[in-house]
């Protein structure tokens, strides 16, 4: 019985396996194939006897036909690894029974790329392997040269054989993705399949268009006049050389010191640029890891902390239709709940119905999701079984749901569109918006509120807010005087907002925050924006003709105008906005990274916006200011490269005077 549940499991893994490391398209994600693969190795430990030579635990990786066949000289193994922090404690006392005193430790984030090997005759490159089962890879040595970071002559004539991790940054790999979307093709799961995807090409002119790079975190040194003595001081060495090392990286005491480590980079993760799926934790002393040596498949004295999975796979409940502001459709996939990333996910993105039929998303089928930092999550693909193809295909609606009027197409885009402005659905989405953070921020008013409110035929436009009184919240449910009063304070509070933010807030087509604020820059009042044509509207740099056509046609429509007019005779002046703005930061450009103590970010953005300055996302050399706040992410990395000014936040405040 037993053996066949252990058979059945070994294919099942072995599938997973081959689509994998093979056909570089996973089918599951790597939180449940780790946990099948423990399921094996834990009836194998109690079972022995069942153990077979060809079981995925006893051997590392896999390999593909494609390439000649090359056998390692030193063998290159996995790693083990856990999600939790107890398991690794055990790890450390399993270590600490074979090594006597202290045993230090080196964590480094684990790169979520593919294994190579690289040797070195003499100081130049000879060949490049990938690391395949281990014992026999494949010879890449020729794409493997198309590859910037992969030295082909080193600083010192030196005989060595250097590990490292082959990875495309995911800005890169988002940008091949949204090329591959554009011309219709196939997307790829993540950038670790893409980076194997794109170095495994026979064409190596394929190869050499991608933007691979590498991480050496390894070397075994055969000939030179320096042999370190810990692996710290082997990973100095490695980047002397002229390979590239992760700068992220910390010597720790003991096992404490490296769960901070995984702690603080479980979030910190998702500001790098590429992607890592855990902290490798090694012994520091080589010659304790010579002392503990390997498992069949793994060192002993190193292990890997993976971090709480990004991906997981569920069931598809159904597709709900959303409505937004501008009447976009947007289909959302109402799932089977899963717990993901330290959370419970009901609901995920589908994009757009174009997307939903790209993947062949069917009601019913299993999915696979992803979910990155506080994005909401998306479904990535449907996970192949048998039964979906007895499933119905999915066919979008051709009405709208809330108000039955024909849903549009509109030129060049995806998305399909109710165009009754009347429709219920998209005028509450145009008052979540009025109320948001982004628009004019008044708090403890959510889409709840709004619902009721809407239902009870209370507000109808967002002027109606500034009309609602005490007994107006007291109708709605479960509200008691506290919090009608803090309802109706934060909405007359939100009157002092400045005109930007109440641009924002219009809805008008094409205009977030950003344009606005460009907008209300050089039109800095209600009489100017009316008044403004559209030429003068085009000129405003950064603003096209497409956003200047929609903020004209907005300011010449009646129906606006007099929701205008009404907001003024409502108390609304907006005269600070010009008297506000200074000059002092003109011409200086900031990038924000960290959590500030003082404000957030955005706050930050405002202040550096009413004195002139300008804010930018990524770090170039036109950055004239970096902002680092507590645990900031790569942009303080590339700014000390780039030589840029760094603030802690105390120098910030001090320069835009509000030091105290
Ligand atoms: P692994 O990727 O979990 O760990 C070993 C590898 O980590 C090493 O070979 C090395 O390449 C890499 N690594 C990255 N940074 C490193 C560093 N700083 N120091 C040392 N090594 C570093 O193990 P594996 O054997 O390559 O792959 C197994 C894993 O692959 C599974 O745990 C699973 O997560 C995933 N997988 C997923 C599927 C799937 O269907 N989703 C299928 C097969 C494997």
């Amino acid at each position: 019985m037993l053996e066949s549940e252990v058979k059945e499991l070994r294919d099942e893994i072995n599938k997973y396996s081959y689509n994998y490391y093979v056909l570089d398209n996973p089918l599951i994600s790597d939180f449940e194939y780790d946990t099948l693969f423990k399921k094996l190795q834990k009836i194998e430990e109690e079972h022995p006897e069942l153990i077979t030579p060809d079981s995925p635990t006893q051997r590392v990786g896999g390999v593909s036909s494609s390439f000649e066949e090359y056998s390692h000289k030193y063998r290159l193994y996995s790693l083990d690894n856990t999600y939790n922090a107890d398991e690794l404690r055990k790890w450390y006392e399993r270590v600490q029974k074979e090594c006597p005193g202290k045993v230090e430790l080196v964590c480094e984030l684990k790169i979520d790329g593919l294994a190579i090997a690289l040797t070195y005759k003499d100081g130049l490159f000879v060949t490049g392997v990938t690391r395949g089962n281990g014992v026999v890879g494949e010879n890449i040595t020729q794409n493997l040269k198309t590859v910037k970071a992969v030295p082909l002559r080193l600083f010192e004539n030196v005989d060595v054989e250097v590990r490292g991790e082959i990875y495309m940054p995911k800005s890169s790999f988002e940008k091949l993705n949204e090329e591959s979307l554009k011309n219709g093709e196939k997307l790829i799961a993540n950038p670790r399949n893409t980076a194997a995807g794109s170095l495994r090409q026979l064409d190596i002119t394929i190869t050499a268009k991608r933007d691979l790079s590498m991480f050496t975190y390894t070397a075994i040194i055969e000939r030179s006049d320096y042999i370190p003595k810990t692996h710290w001081d082997s990973l100095q060495y490695i980047k002397k050389l002229g390979f590239k090392t992760n700068p992220n990286i910390r010597l720790v005491d003991d096992i404490e010191g490296a769960i901070a480590f995984c702690e603080e980079w479980k979030t910190k993760r998702f500001d790098l640029d590429y992607a890592t799926d855990g902290v490798v934790i090694k012994v520091n002393r080589l010659d304790f890891q010579n002392e503990m040596g390997f498992t069949s498949r793994a060192p002993k004295w190193a292990t890997a902390f993976k971090f709480p999975p990004e991906e997981i796979t569920t069931k598809l409940l159904d597709i709900e239709i959303g409505i937004g502001k501008t009447g976009a459709v947007t289909p959302v996939a109402v799932l089977e709940p899963v717990n993901l990333a330290g959370s419970v996910v009901s609901r995920a993105s589908l994009h757009n119905f174009d997307e939903i039929e790209r993947l062949d998303i069917r009601i019913g089928d299993r999915v696979l999701i992803k979910k990155a930092a506080e994005i909401i999550p998306k479904v990535i693909k449907v996970v192949d079984s048998k039964e979906h193809n007895n499933l119905p295909v999915y066919i979008p609606p051709k009405k709208c749901p809330e108000c039955n009027s024909e849903l549009e197409v509109r030129d060049g885009e995806v998305n399909l569109y109710c165009a009754n402005e009347k429709c219920p659905s998209v005028i509450k989405a145009k008052l979540e918006y009025f109320v948001s953070k982004e628009a004019m921020d008044i708090d403890f008013i959510g889409p709840s509120v709004i619902a009721q409110l809407f239902k009870l035929g209370l507000v109808k436009s967002p002027a109606d807010f500034y009309k609602l009184t005490m007994d107006d919240f007291m109708k709605l449910d479960s509200v008691k005087e506290k919090s009608a009063s803090n309802m109706y304070n934060s909405i007359q509070e939100s009157k002092s907002r400045p005109l930007s933010r109440f641009v924002t807030a219009l809805s008008i087509r094409h205009v977030g925050k950003e344009t606005a604020e460009l907008i209300v820059n050089d039109f800095p009042s209600l009489d100017a924006l009316k008044e403004a044509s559209l030429e003068d509207l085009s000129k405003i740099d950064g603003v096209g003709d497409k956003i200047a056509q929609s903020v004209y046609d907005y300011f010449h429509n009646l129906e606006n105008l007099n929701l205008i007019n009404e907001f003024i005779s409502l108390g609304f002046e907006f005269n600070d906005t010009v008297a506000e703005k200074t000059t002092e930061l003109a011409g200086k450009t900031f990038v924000l990274t960290g959590t500030l103590q003082t404000m957030t970010r955005d706050e930050a953005s405002d202040k550096i916006k009413s004195r002139g300055g300008k804010t930018s996302s990524s770090v170039s050399k036109n950055t004239s200011y970096v902002v680092a706040g507590i645990n900031p992410g790569s942009k303080l990395d590339k700014a000390e490269k780039l030589g840029v000014i760094i603030l802690n936040e105390d120098e910030f405040l001090a320069l835009i005077g509000m030091n105290k």
